[in-house]
């Protein structure tokens, strides 16, 4: 792949959009002063010169689906560059992620199998342990990934997310594990999903509490090693173009929007 500059017409195109969405972020983040949430760009199958029109305009944090393009976009473009991949993690695909020097988290993180993985194959002159977010799967639909959410009455040592939580815990020193992420349900009327999707965000949070108790519980009184550095506690990715603002709201610290920035997608032919 090679970088070519953006046109100057859709410079200011994305220039303009990305003010505007930043400008919705902090509107509907003015509620919880002293929080800023991070905006995620969601760049896959866009042109690596996209992203180079949205770095120059102090972006950092973009996401990606496919670790093949991911590699190729980070081969390109700036060092400084926050990449996030948030597509589906294949045990197989963690080599290839684990070599992106400036890989800054992976948000889909569903197994053991890939955690190990993943811990193995960085390289251990990393100077920062790999951010993950535990993907789970809020709406329960069949055909989202992710691991099933935890209730107050949930029987922890059954599972599968608190287990997958504690081996990164204690048995992955290369990955720090950040938070939780959902992608939610998917949108079938507006009015019908904009319930739905107050629904999946209500079921991370609690799902948030029950398994910070949980690592509290097994980690005792010494300073927290998951959740953001410095701060404590779980972070929610939640919130996409079409309800990013409704997730803030109910507090979330990671939107990824895509579609709000660069437009819509073509879908990707492979
Ligand atoms: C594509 C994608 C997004 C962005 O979706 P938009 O609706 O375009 O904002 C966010 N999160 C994940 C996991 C995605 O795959």
């Amino acid at each position: 792949m090679s970088l070519e500059r953006p046109s100057a017409e859709r410079t200011s195109e994305l220039v303009e959009s990305l003010a505007e969405i930043r400008a919705r972020v902090q509107a509907a983040s003015s509620s919880s002063p002293g929080h800023t949430p991070t905006l995620v760009a969601v760049s896959k199958i866009k042109p690596a010169s996209d992203i180079l029109a949205c770095y120059e305009a102090g972006q950092l944090d973009f996401g990606e689906n496919y670790v093949q393009e991911l590699e190729e976009k980070a081969r390109v473009l700036p060092a400084d560059i926050r990449w996030h991949f948030i597509g589906t993690l294949q045990s197989n695909k963690a080599k290839t992620l684990a070599s992106i020097p400036n890989l800054h988290a992976v948000q889909t993180l569903n197994s053991t199998k890939a955690a190990s993985a993943l811990n193995k194959a960085l390289p251990s002159d990393r100077p920062y342990p790999l951010r993950v977010f535990i993907q789970v799967n809020t709406s329960g639909e069949t055909s989202k990934s992710g691991l099933d959410t935890l209730s107050s009455a949930s029987d922890l040592d059954s599972s599968e997310l608190a287990q997958l939580a504690r081996y990164v815990l204690t048995e992955c020193p290369k990955l720090r594990l950040e938070g939780l992420m959902t992608i939610g349900a998917l949108e079938l009327s507006l009015s019908a999903s904009e319930v739905e999707k107050n629904a999946d965000f209500e079921r991370l949070k609690e799902t948030r509490d029950v398994l910070d108790g949980y690592l509290g519980g097994l980690s005792g009184d010494g300073e927290k090693s998951w959740g953001r550095q410095g701060w404590g506690g779980l972070t929610l990715s939640m919130g996409m173009s079409s309800d990013f603002e409704a997730a803030l709201k109910a507090g979330s610290d990671i939107v990824r929007v895509g579609t709000g920035i660069f437009g819509q997608r073509v879908k990707k032919s492979t």
